[in-house]
């Protein structure tokens, strides 16, 4: 229903027509309000001048707030809707009202909650608190002119107190729905809010495995590969453990790309990283260091590393579900005491060179 009193009475800018939209469920409770005050005149309980020009000011707060609006002119401002002006006229409309509207004036005092609702929405503290101050002194004149002038509010005639408790009822049906609206729309900004910090964790997390995996094979990349490494070198350094280094590095696998294709080798790489990774124990750990070469770090001493090397070229020959067969070289090193990363990878380096030239489909051990 509201977005059809939109469509008439709005525009099509999304932006604009929720200002609209606010603009609407605050003319309802003013039209609620003014319908409870007009019975009331009926009664003699209202001064009908008085209630005249109460009627003439919320009629133009709401034309002009329309006007505002709709128009677009208060684009130009911070606050396109123009919240604090709407909601000082708001708790104005309330302090007059009260002090016009005699012996049901309890209830007059009822929008006031939905105006500080709505407040709650985009308000700084300080524009509360000037809404605050606004509230409390515009009432507090409203009750030393009743005082001084009580023709105002001509008490002719006792209200029922029945009368006063609808009255009371009647107000509250009036404020109730919009606060029911304003109450629903911060639940669905909270979901809303939630929703995007599930949304972020997720990114980030995607973020954090992209930083430190390889796209290809989804092993460590060279980066991570690094510091896992300077890692071992620091702790090995403390003479905490030690450990092997190999360089691994798969032989002619450019004939691999020349004679299937690149999605081939791509392919054999998968397979390959797929291969080492289920020989490693916990505590080894494999990274693609660039191209076909990868780097095996290995804790515990030579002979260890030398029969890693064997369990991976078994299963490279025998389960490696690649496309095609492949071997590999390699050349491995054991850290020595302050030995540099680089130092390291060197030796390991020099030492893969070695059983390229040796004939490949082996390892070598650094000196
Ligand atoms: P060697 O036995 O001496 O190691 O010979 P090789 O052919 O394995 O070595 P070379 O360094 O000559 O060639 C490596 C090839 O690996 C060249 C490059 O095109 C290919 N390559 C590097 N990265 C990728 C990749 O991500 N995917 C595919 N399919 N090929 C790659
Ligand atoms: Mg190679
Ligand atoms: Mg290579």
């Amino acid at each position: 229903m509201f977005s059809k009193l939109i469509d008439i009475l709005g525009s099509s800018n999304a932006k604009r027509r929720a200002r609209l939209t606010q603009w609407l469920i605050a003319s309802m409770v003013y039209l609620g309000a003014a319908t409870l005050l007009i019975t009331g005149v009926g009664q003699g309980w209202m001064n009908t001048t008085a209630l005249s020009l109460w009627l003439g000011f919320v009629f133009a707060v709401v034309v002009i707030s329309y006007a505002l609006l709709r128009s677009g002119w208060t684009e130009r401002f911070r606050d396109p809707s123009v919240t604090v002006w709407q909601l000082s006229m708001g708790v104005l409309a309330v302090s007059w009202g009260y002090l016009i509207c005699g012996p049901m004036r309890t209830s007059a005092l009822f929008p006031i909650m939905v105006i500080f609702a709505f407040g709650a929405f985009t308000l700084r503290w300080r524009q509360i608190t000037f809404l605050t101050v606004l509230a409390l002194s515009s009432l507090i004149v409203a009750v030393i002119l009743r005082t001084l002038f009580p023709h105002w509010v001509p008490a002719r005639g006792e209200v029922p107190p029945m009368r006063l408790d609808i009255n009371n009822v009647l107000m509250l049906v009036v404020v109730l729905p919009a606060l029911a609206v304003v109450a629903t729309r911060l639940s669905g900004l909270r979901r809303k809010l939630s929703e995007q910090r599930a949304a972020l964790t997720q990114a980030l997390l995607e973020v954090e495995r992209l930083a430190v995996s390889d796209e290809l094979t989804g092993i460590a990349n060279r980066r991570s590969t690094r510091l896992m490494l300077e890692r071992d070198v620091s702790l090995s350094s403390r003479a905490i453990t030690p450990f092997c280094l190999a360089i691994v590095d798969i032989d002619h696998f450019k004939r691999i790309n020349d004679e299937l294709g690149h999605g081939a080798g791509d392919d054999v790489l998968k397979a390959f990283a797929h291969c080492v990774t289920a020989q490693l124990r916990s505590s080894d750990s494999v990274g693609r260091w660039g191209g076909e070469e990868f780097v095996v770090v290995t804790h515990g001493n030579l002979e260890g590393a030398a029969r890693l090397m064997e369990r991976i070229r078994h299963a490279v020959r025998t389960d490696c579900h690649a496309t095609r067969p492949v071997a590999f070289s390699a050349g491995i090193a054991q850290h020595r005491p302050d030995e540099s990363a680089d130092e390291l990878l060197a030796r390991a380096d020099i030492a893969l060179y070695e059983a390229k030239r040796a004939g490949r489909d082996r390892y070598m051990v650094a000196a």
